[in-house]
């Protein structure tokens, strides 16, 4: 089966600090990289390592960076579908600093005025059994049409409503498999406990809701069971958090397409979540095929 991920593409400037600069002070930096970013594409790279059928659907702009972006994704192992617009391409600058924390501003032009279902053929591509996976860059809208449209053909479907709250509102009844981090969370159900905030999620519509909650890894909860599961993460020395709650989101849908349970795809997301947690940069953190593999082998060794 495929799986398609409708999102996001730009080019991400990550610059490490020792620390963070405080408003009007100016710093240097100890070293800068530009990498490919952006939710969706940082899901779809991330997806791609399991070994899926992936396409990545996304808007770029008709200048040089987006040419650059095009370049670099033909060298993953997925399927792009590329849309051009006469705007500058969306771009990052990424702060991390010493302890490997991170400050996010984003410019996201293309993402705002993408609307997939109008402007590429994905209506005609999504069949039943895929999966389509989305999340929070693109209009509410487009998201919500797009979540629906893939409910109507038989498709499963996975929100990771990132930023908040562009697709929270309309798109969240339209997700079977809603992912979250903590403060986000927090802020679509008003309640402090994940346990709690997961229950709500549950209760908005959502068939399987997973909490992402950092170095303490993910609680699952899952409408059918009626209970909730925690998952703990290794201890890992951070380098750079950035892109970690994506390469969650994508090897997880990854996990789902390879016919692996929840639980068995949410422990192979945090297993490659903190590999990618102890490297620098977004997409480019993300293990490979073959890491994706071994990880797998150990999980399945360590089964009881
Ligand atoms: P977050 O978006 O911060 O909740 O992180 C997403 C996922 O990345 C978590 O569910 C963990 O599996 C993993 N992760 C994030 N930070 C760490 C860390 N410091 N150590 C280990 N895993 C982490």
């Amino acid at each position: 089966m495929a799986v398609h991920v409708v999102g996001n593409v730009c080019v991400d400037t990550t610059f490490r600090l020792e620390r963070f600069p405080v408003p009007g002070e100016t710093l240097n930096a100890a070293g800068h990289a530009d990498g490919i970013g952006g939710k969706g594409a940082n899901q779809a790279i991330a997806t791609s390592r399991t070994g899926a059928d992936v396409t990545l659907w996304a808007a770029i702009g008709d200048d040089a960076a987006g040419g650059w972006i095009a370049d670099r994704l033909a060298a993953e192992s997925l399927a792009c579908r590329l849309t051009a617009k006469p705007l500058p391409t969306d771009r990052s600058a990424i702060l991390v600093d010493a302890g490997g924390e991170n400050i996010i501003v984003t410019g996201s032009l293309c993402a705002e005025a993408f609307d997939p279902l109008a402007e590429t053929d994905i209506a005609d591509r999504i069949a039943a059994g895929d999966i389509l996976v989305m999340q929070g860059n693109l209009s509410p809208r487009a998201t919500a049409a797009c979540l629906d449209l893939a409910r109507h053909r038989g498709a499963r479907t996975i929100l990771n409503p990132s930023p908040l709250p562009a697709a929270a509102g309309p798109a969240l009844p339209q997700a079977d498999i809603v992912i979250v981090n903590e403060g986000e969370a927090q802020a679509l159900t008003r309640c402090e406990d994940p346990d709690q905030a997961a229950m709500e999620l549950l209760r908005q519509g959502a068939g399987i809701v997973l909490v992402t909650l950092g170095p303490r890894g993910c609680l699952i909860a899952e409408g059918t069971t009626g209970s909730n599961r925690r998952l703990p993460a290794p201890v890992v020395t951070a380098v750079d958090t950035s892109g970690a709650g994506d390469i969650f989101c994508g090897i997880f849908a990854g996990g789902i397409d390879l016919g692996m349970t929840p639980v068995e795809a949410a422990s192979l997301a945090i297993a490659a979540a903190a590999v990618a947690v102890g490297r620098s940069g977004t997409s480019e953190s993300c293990p490979s095929k073959a890491e994706i593999r071994d990880l797998i082998r150990t999980l399945e060794t360590e089964k009881p």
